[in-house]
């Protein structure tokens, strides 16, 4: 899609690769289990509209965000598919929740005393999340289980749609806490299901889970980190079950290109001094796009090789050693391919001792996004 921008710098997100990610995980999994695309955080910083879109055309039966508003804008969008908002929605907020059908994370008595049913016009779907090991949100006991069934059963406007928890650890080398999870899983729905007799479904995976023990998911996994085509950890990395295609690049452009003498300094603080006449590049992307101050010394492709930032990355600009001259308008890739060389999402989030779901999170507002 052609969105219209006047800048030199965007982002390319490869509806392709989610395509493949989403078909890659659905033959390791059972067939009764679906997919919900995870796309809170805009779809992890790609697009949410046109990600949620692309997922449920390529076979995902939902959608999972984390905020109401988030759920709202892909309603707004025209996307009619089932929508789980799996954080805290408050309980002033139920009555949208319901008018718009968009199921909500419940886990609290004080929740449920809250919400006026009366006010609800249409029922509302609920997903009660159990804590195994998270410590985030959720029930971690069948008394605070039974209180809140208790609420549920009280009115015929709550729907229990399901019940669902959340792994802490499912990306590690050492499953001895994945194990307890689903320990307590099973405890707490060895309860379930002697006190609650109607059906509900049942999800607990996220990426690593359902990539790692498909055979253990059951009515739906929540698919995040891996449709965008990258691996929740270097471990599953290493383990590769299945392929993956990343979803997102980085593009910008040369801006400007001179040759400075030795021993001239390089923006802010003048913090890089060139030994001997260099040729510099200017890259019109900053800490305003999310290009952050330290990642000052990292790598970016020109010309299919590879080019250090040098000196302080400013709010809108930085620069680049160049080996050589290039003309002007000479594509830059901070995120992505250029012929036989590469710098990954996971390569930067190393460079800042961080995790991949942080890059393409980061990358702003600002950063045109383009659909492929
Ligand atoms: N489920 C919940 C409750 C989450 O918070 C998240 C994201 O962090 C996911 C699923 C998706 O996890 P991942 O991106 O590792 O697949």
């Amino acid at each position: 899609s052609i969105e219209t921008f006047y800048r030199d710098s965007w982002a390319e997100v490869e509806l392709s690769a989610i395509d493949f990610n989403i078909k890659q995980l659905k033959e390791i999994l059972h067939e009764e289990t679906d997919v919900y695309a995870v796309v809170k955080a805009n779809a992890y910083g790609h697009g949410d509209v046109q990600v949620a879109q692309q997922a449920l055309e390529s076979g995902a039966s939902g959608l999972a965000v984390s905020l109401l508003d988030e759920a709202l804008k892909l309603r707004e969008a025209g996307i009619d598919a089932p929508i789980l908002v799996m954080g805290w929605t408050r309980p002033e907020d139920a009555k949208l929740a319901a008018e718009q059908d968009i199921a909500v994370t419940v886990f609290q008595q004080e929740w449920f005393a809250k919400v006026k049913t009366s006010a609800l016009s249409k029922p509302l779907k609920l997903h009660m999340k159990w804590d195994t090991g998270m410590g985030r949100i959720g029930i971690r006991s069948t008394d605070e289980m039974d209180e809140i069934l208790s609420y549920i059963k009280e009115d015929s406007r709550f729907v229990l749609e399901a019940v669902f928890t959340h792994f802490a650890m499912a990306d590690d080398e050492d499953l001895t806490h994945q194990s307890q999870q689903e320990q307590r899983f099973h405890e707490l729905f060895s309860h379930f299901e002697r006190v609650w007799p109607e059906n509900v479904e049942i999800h607990t995976g996220n990426s690593a889970a359902s990539m790692r023990f498909p055979e253990r998911m059951k009515h739906f996994v929540r698919f995040g980190i891996s449709m965008y085509g990258l691996y929740p950890s270097s471990i599953v990395k290493e383990e590769r079950p299945i392929d993956l295609k990343p979803a997102f690049s980085l593009q910008s452009q040369l801006i400007h290109v001179k040759k400075i003498d030795a021993n001239e300094s390089i923006s802010y603080g003048a913090t890089y001094k060139t030994a001997e006449p260099e040729w510099i590049g200017t890259v019109p992307l900053g800490y305003a796009d999310g290009w952050i101050r330290k990642l000052q010394g990292m790598e970016v492709l020109a010309g299919g090789k590879r080019h250090p930032i040098v000196g302080r990355i400013c709010m809108d600009q930085f620069m680049i050693q160049l080996d050589d001259e290039y003309p002007i308008g000479t594509k830059v890739t901070l995120i992505g391919k250029q012929g036989d060389s590469e710098v990954t999402v996971d390569e930067v989030a190393d460079y800042l001792e961080t995790i991949n779901y942080e890059i393409p999170c980061m990358i702003s507002y600002r950063v045109p996004r383009m659909f492929m």
